[in-house]
């Protein structure tokens, strides 16, 4: 369902950034654009056709929103024709303006979705996707007057499909342990024991230990380290991202 432009935590430079795309009628949908992500998309020449472009971001890191303001200029100046319509951002906080205001990327240059949840009208699409971004722990750094700037998405277009986007974080939202609730659901992990910004593989295998193979093989795991033992994770019954078959 989802393309991944890249499958890698922050510091994997072969995988690259995580971050993925889908197509719905005639408009473009990106979650995350870290840093090498902007490079990717142009090569794809992923933006020829579009009407619009809309990009959804999990939360601030460079490795997840890096190359957001030179993607958002360019999808304005050189794709739309000033026509900031046709660039949405959609995050559920005003730090994202901020973050983007300080390099240059005025409000003026996209369209700013702050809604927790929404429905899309689509162009060239007739149903109305839903989404949901759902605040989860990643790192306290993050945080904004209190409050967890960190998401999950989940994505809904009803009968067509459905999938859950971890985001960077350290646990697993209880409504993934309904799998049946979704299609598809993506879900970082590291194999790091103890670590406390990520989500630790062997609590996902606890976790998972009586979920019957076909809804295991749902889970599809992404922001994967260097040292993270793919072949292991395949053959304990989990999908890798951008292996999909
Ligand atoms: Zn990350
Ligand atoms: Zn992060």
């Amino acid at each position: 369902m989802l393309t991944f432009l890249g499958t890698g935590g922050a510091f994997n430079t072969e995988r690259g950034n995580t971050s993925a795309y889908f197509e719905l009628g005639t408009e473009l949908f990106i979650i995350d654009a870290g840093e090498d992500v902007f490079a990717k998309l142009v090569k794809k020449n992923l933006f020829q056709g579009k009407t619009r472009v809309n990009i959804f971001v999990t939360h601030l890191h460079s490795d997840h929103a890096g190359s957001l303001g030179t993607l958002i200029a360019y999808l304005f100046i050189k794709v739309f024709n000033l026509d900031r319509s046709k660039v949405c951002v959609y995050f559920p906080s005003e730090a994202i303006t901020e973050f983007l205001a300080l390099q240059g990327i005025k409000q003026d240059m996209y369209t700013f979705f702050i809604n927790r949840w929404d429905e899309l009208y689509v162009d060239g699409y007739e149903k109305q996707p839903e989404y949901v971004f759902e605040p989860t722990r990643h790192t306290d750094e993050l945080n904004r007057n209190n409050e967890t700037n960190c998401y999950g998405i989940e994505f809904s277009l009803k009968s067509d499909f459905g999938f859950f986007y971890s985001g960077d974080t350290c646990e697993f939202n209880q409504k993934l342990m309904n799998t049946y609730a979704f299609d598809y659901i993506y879900h970082e992990v590291t194999s790091t024991e103890g670590a406390t910004v990520h989500f630790q593989y062997n609590e996902l295998l606890a976790l998972t230990k009586d979920m019957p193979a076909d809804q295991k093989k749902k889970i599809t795991l992404m922001h994967l380290d260097s040292d993270f033992d793919i072949e292991k994770a395949k053959a304990d019954g989990f999908s890798i991202a951008g292996e999909e078959s």
